[in-house]
């Protein structure tokens, strides 16, 4: 639930230079690290949208794999977890997929 709080917190600072503009859709990258579920992420929004004031705001989620990449070799994995890399058995470093990223936003802006 705050995830979404902070989410529609991004949103709001994303539309202060546009008062007039309506959200009509968000785009959410969910990683799959991030401890997220994505239904329950996308319950939370629709129980939120009315009272941050956006009502007609669809939201769209997108699976978003793990990505590692060995300090060592370079070498890349997706996918899950990774400790240790399969080609030269260096350690990893996490390069996505741990966190919940604001996409993409589409304003409608009446007309004037
Ligand atoms: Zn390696």
């Amino acid at each position: 639930m705050s995830l979404v709080d902070a989410l529609f917190d991004q949103v709001d600072r994303a539309l202060e230079p546009h008062p007039q503009a309506r959200l009509c859709h968000v785009r959410v990258r969910i990683g799959e690290l991030a401890g997220v579920e994505p239904e329950l992420f996308r319950t939370a929004f629709e129980g939120l949208r009315q009272e941050r004031r956006y009502p007609g705001a669809a939201l769209e989620l997108v699976w978003q794999e793990a990505l590692w990449r060995c300090l060592l070799c370079q070498t890349t994995v997706d996918h899950g977890d990774f400790l240790q890399c399969p080609a030269c058995g260096g350690a990893a470093q996490l390069c996505q997929g741990d966190g919940i990223y604001l996409d993409h936003l589409e304003l409608e802006v009446p007309d004037v």
